[in-house]
């Protein structure tokens, strides 16, 4: 797709550090490098963000991950832990519209990663996570 700098990476317009590649997804040094080893993993087809996935294509870019992740932790051996982070819309922080999944290495609660989880547990009866759930379980499609 035109004027994507992720699209413009896939065709070597741009360059990029590659750590893995296949003929459906390919992964890359984040330019930032939130912590050491900071990797995004990209579908070679462009797609905006999680909801223009298929079930195919969903299994070809998150079956990857597993090993890539192993890939790092292999690497870093200071490694605690790992982020998996995917950023869907403007509101929840996506700034690239080829959809992209953060691998972010954890090194330890200053390595200058955060994320904040509100707890509103107590404005929810079991009644209410009941409706939410019965709401949201209409809505799935089957492919
Ligand atoms: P998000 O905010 O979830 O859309 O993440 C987009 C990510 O792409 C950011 O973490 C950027 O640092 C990263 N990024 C943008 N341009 C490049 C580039 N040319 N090479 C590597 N990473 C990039
Ligand atoms: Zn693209």
């Amino acid at each position: 797709m035109e004027n994507c700098i992720f699209c413009s990476i896939l065709a070597h317009d741009i360059p990029s550090h590659k750590v893995y590649e296949d003929d459906k997804v390919y992964a890359f040094l984040d330019i930032t490098q939130v912590t050491p080893g900071h990797t995004l993993v990209i579908p070679k087809k462009h797609v905006s963000d999680i909801f223009e996935y298929d079930e195919t294509l969903a299994a070809d870019v998150f079956s990857r991950i597993p090993k890539i992740a192993r890939a790092l932790e292999a690497s870093f051996p200071e490694m605690e832990g790992l982020n998996i982070i995917n950023n869907n819309k403007e509101i929840a922080y996506q700034s690239v519209f080829h959809s992209h999944i953060h691998l972010i290495p954890r090194y330890g609660k200053e390595d200058d990663f955060a994320i904040h989880f509100g707890n509103h547990m107590e404005n929810y009866r079991a009644e209410d996570l009941a409706t939410l759930a019965a709401k949201i379980k209409a809505q799935v499609k089957s492919e």
